[in-house]
């Protein structure tokens, strides 16, 4: 069974998406997510210029063969575009791979280790009736575990609070945080560090009076703080026992983890801008963190993720992966099929895609009792609408920037 040809498709049904497709001689079509917000088109043409001519004619069963052809082949190694093109090529093979034997991609992977994979949504309000309706909307969708943003007072926007509240929006359009925006330019949000400290530790007092102990709540700082900083949130929340403390830190300096762990118990999860095993060796081996976030999407798709999470298995760290919008929903798909396998599970972001993204998509995860699980048909479970998806042209857009209050450029 050799690889045919090698699509690219670029859509937009609310939202900008990469896919690749894959088809092989026998007439079967595979598809993986190459979508990497706000640079989508870098990873489009990584692999329509340079990957898409070296697939065809390769023997499409050999999935390891091909991922260490274009990790190791292409000399420059590592990098989000790199990665986001080389998962999309592996988790096609893996769709591919499912189908021709008849059978769920979680099958492939070992099989299920439990019965769905327990999710978290983003509850988000400008001011704490904001956030508390949004959590009771979660929770009436079924949600068990929920992340927490709030606006701080003083500041305009903050990361991770949605810009309208339940109900003021119709139609199509969700509740849910979009931070991509549709412009020629990036939004220029900003920051006060000590304002967000002073303010976070008082609405997650708030929240568990309100909604009690049992709620499994997390959080997100967005790779804001120094390592100092972050101690100090991670201890000011421990009363209010979160799941994790997610993106304390930028991280890339993986040891500045240490100082934070000396200092606290609260679980730290970190990794959704990740894209190697080489990436968490400090962070796992010294299990300065509880969860890694890397997604199938960006980290060398099931074969890449899946390599990492063996790794972290040694030393008891759980999987966390990142689950935004802008994981389309066949990076979505393929997250559960692997979730649902991996015995080191821990939890997955799941942000409800728009009726448009999934008339594309045609997806088929059930979501029930908290978690997700995959439909039982051959490979991903993916009906990819292509005549659909050609009417929603790639429309720019990017993620916000981040300034200090003085002007100076920090992370977002
Ligand atoms: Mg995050």
């Amino acid at each position: 069974m050799r690889i045919e040809r090698a699509d690219v498709i670029i859509t937009s049904p609310g939202r900008n998406f990469v896919t690749l497709k894959i088809t092989t001689s026998d007439g079967v079509v595979g598809f993986g997510d190459a979508t990497l917000n706000g640079r989508e088109l870098a990873v489009a043409s990584y692999l329509e210029d340079h990957v898409a001519p070296l697939l065809v004619g390769r023997d499409a069963h050999r999935i390891e063969d091909t991922w260490q052809y274009l990790y190791r082949g292409g000399y420059w190694r590592r990098g989000p575009v790199t990665m986001a093109a080389i998962a999309a090529v592996d988790t096609a093979l893996w769709d591919i791979k499912a189908k021709v034997a008849g059978l769920p991609l979680y099958q492939l992977l070992g099989g299920e280790s439990r019965e769905r994979c327990r999710v978290y949504g983003h509850a988000s309000g400008r001011d704490l009736p904001e956030l508390f309706e949004s959590i009771r909307a979660h929770l009436d969708l079924g949600f068990e575990a929920i992340r927490i943003q709030t606006g701080v007072p003083g500041m305009d926007s903050v990361y991770g609070v949605a810009s309208s509240s339940v109900g003021e929006l119709g139609g199509d359009e969700r509740y849910d945080y979009e931070p991509a925006r549709r412009s020629a330019r990036p939004a220029e949000e900003t920051w006060d560090t000590r304002a967000y400290l002073r303010h976070v530790p008082t609405v997650f007092e708030a929240v568990r009076n309100e909604f009690g102990p049992e709620l499994a709540l997390l959080h997100d700082a967005h790779h804001r703080l120094t390592p100092i900083q972050a101690a100090k949130l991670a201890k000011s929340l421990e009363p209010y026992d979160l799941f994790w403390l997610e993106d304390v830190t930028p991280a890339e300096n993986q040891e500045a983890l240490r100082l934070v762990r000396q200092h606290t118990t609260t679980p730290l999860a970190i990794g959704e801008v990740f894209n190697t095993v080489w990436d968490y060796q400090t962070l796992i081996s010294e299990q300065l963190i509880d969860y890694v976030r890397s997604p199938v999407t960006h980290a060398g798709g099931i074969t890449g993720v899946r390599r990492i999470m063996d790794y972290a298995a040694m030393y008891q760290v759980k999987s966390g992966m990142h689950g935004p919008t802008d994981v389309s929903p066949v990076g979505m798909s393929a997250a559960v099929h692997l979730g649902l396998a991996l015995h080191n599970f821990g939890i997955q972001e799941y942000m409800l895609h728009s009726e448009r993204t999934n008339a594309v998509f045609g997806p088929t995860l059930e979501f029930a009792d908290g978690g997700l699980r995959p439909s039982e048909e051959p490979g991903l479970g993916i009906h990819f609408d292509e005549q659909l998806a050609a009417q929603h042209p790639y429309e720019r857009a990017y993620l916000p920037t981040n300034r200090l209050l003085d002007g100076t450029v920090h992370d977002w």
